[in-house]
């Protein structure tokens, strides 16, 4: 049998609302998305894992029957996938004959839960894709992944929506990129997608994100589309309709596998890239800082240089370098540069 989750040339674009609403919003979405030949499975939420009570939770059963009936029509343009969460839906989604189904971010975090669905998922020929944990935790991500792969499952694809960390800076989910590469190295098999919408929160990150995402070599993107998003009745603000779905794919630039590095060098360099841009981050934010310290000091009329201070930051950085294996100068020099540059911002403070 076929599998719908490999690595391709193309990548595999994957669309659809983040929850199924009515027969007609998904007849609509359905159609409009018909068009473009580069997607090849529709989205939907069928039962919405929340996190307070009281929202909308969903369609359930009744969501799976307008599925059935949609692919009477177009069963063979689109192969058709939605969340679950327990055994049953994943019974349900049998019945109603979905294609393939993910286990969500919620969910991947739960060990017990996701060994309970990778036996419910045991033969019933569900392909399966296994969103990141909401925790920056890897390992929940792999051993999710795993859980699966011990029942026979090898159909599966990896899901990168971001993750809830202290600081998201600006983005609803922290993409974290080095978390969905460091993924790839271990398991360079599994087609790797990306969620910008649940990344970015907003529709308007959509598009960079999606390049950023296919530039880091993932293999595919899952977009949430809605025929009216700002009458969705989730995820409103980060759901495009399918015209802007179709500029946003006509702009992204797919570059070919092979004209690129062996891949190994690829993911280190990325690795690089995005340790380079976390420096850049901390630098910016300990300036910012210095800043403010600048403003305490010409309150207090403070000297700007204090040289116990600096003595002691520089003893104290020499030998935290030391046990991660830095050499001594080259933490000095480091260092210096750093002290400088604040006390130049304290300065203009
Ligand atoms: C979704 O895909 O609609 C969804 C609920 O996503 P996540 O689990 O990533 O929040
Ligand atoms: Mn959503």
């Amino acid at each position: 049998m076929s599998r719908i989750f490999q690595i391709r040339e193309l990548p595999t674009i994957i669309a659809g609302p983040c929850s199924a609403e009515s027969l007609e919003q998904m007849r609509s979405v359905v159609t409009d998305l018909s068009n473009d030949s580069r997607i090849s499975m529709i989205r939907c939420g069928v039962w919405k894992p929340r996190t307070r009570p009281g929202g909308f939770e969903g369609m359930g059963e009744l969501a799976l029957q307008w599925i059935k009936e949609l692919k009477e029509t177009f069963g063979n343009r689109f192969l058709f996938c939605c969340e679950v969460a327990r055994t049953e839906h994943i019974e349900l989604c049998q019945k109603y004959g979905i294609d393939a189904v993910w286990l969500g971010s919620r969910t991947t975090v739960n060990p017990f839960l996701v060994g309970e669905l990778a036996e419910a998922l045991k033969g019933s020929g569900l392909s399966v894709m296994v969103k990141n944990p909401i925790t920056p935790d890897i390992e929940l991500w792999v051993g999710a992944l795993e859980r699966l792969q011990r029942v026979g499952i090898v159909d599966l694809a990896a899901v990168h929506r971001g993750f809830t960390t202290y600081n998201n800076f600006g983005y609803r989910n922290n993409p974290l990129w080095e978390l969905p590469i460091e993924l790839k190295r271990r398991m360079p098999d599994v087609p790797l997608i990306c969620d910008p919408s649940h990344i970015g929160g907003r529709r308007d990150l959509v598009a960079q994100l999606s390049q950023t995402a296919l530039d880091m070599h993932f293999d595919g993107l899952m977009i949430e589309c809605h025929p009216q998003p700002d009458k969705a009745v989730t995820d409103s603000g980060q759901q495009v309709v399918p015209s802007e779905l179709k500029t946003i794919l006509d702009n992204l630039k797919v570059r070919q596998r092979s004209e690129t590095a062996p891949g190994d060098l690829i993911r280190m360099r990325q690795q690089l890239d995005i340790i380079d841009a976390q420096i850049l981050k901390l630098l910016s934010q300990r300036m910012n800082i210095s800043k403010d310290i600048g403003v305490i000091k010409s309150r207090h009329n403070m000297p700007l240089f204090q040289p116990d201070r600096w003595d002691q930051v520089l003893r104290q950085q020499i030998a935290a370098g030391k046990e991660l294996g830095l050499d001594e100068n080259f933490v000095k020099e480091v260092t210096e540069k750093i002290h400088g540059e604040s006390l130049r911002q304290q300065e203009n403070s």
